[in-house]
């Protein structure tokens, strides 16, 4: 699967650095190395895409696979109640352009986000 150089988490998705906590075929996921709640994974696609703009028809089963993986996960941690975020772009907070679902439970959240 082509991986895109100086990409962080193409490293962590090729085991690198860090410890995947899930991996399949398509997706790994792995614990946010600066939480933002109790519980705080990424889910991300082990091919390199830089934001949810590049999405294309071909990727319909990654794009549900990510969000079934940030279901299966939140379920095995015992969360009924969690937050689902992937920020598009710089303008929305995106800082890390290698698709990625947060995933962050464990405490109340507030709406609009800021
Ligand atoms: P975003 O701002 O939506 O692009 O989210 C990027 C996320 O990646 C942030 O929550 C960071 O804390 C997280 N992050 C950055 N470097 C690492 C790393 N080496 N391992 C795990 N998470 C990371
Ligand atoms: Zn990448």
């Amino acid at each position: 699967m082509a991986a895109a150089d100086n990409c962080l988490f193409c490293r962590i998705v090729a085991g690198e650095m860090g410890a995947c906590i899930y991996e399949d075929d398509l997706v790994a996921a792995f614990e946010d190395i600066q939480p933002q709640a109790p519980h705080h994974t990424l889910i991300v696609p082990r091919e390199h895409l830089a934001s949810s703009a590049e999405f294309a028809p071909q990727h319909e089963a990654l794009a549900g696979r990510l969000l079934l993986t940030a279901a299966r996960l939140a379920r095995e941690k015992g969360l009924e109640s969690y937050r689902l975020v992937m920020n598009c772009g710089e303008e929305a907070g995106q800082s890390v352009f290698h698709i990625h679902l947060h995933m962050l439970g464990g405490r109340t959240f507030g709406w609009p986000p800021g």
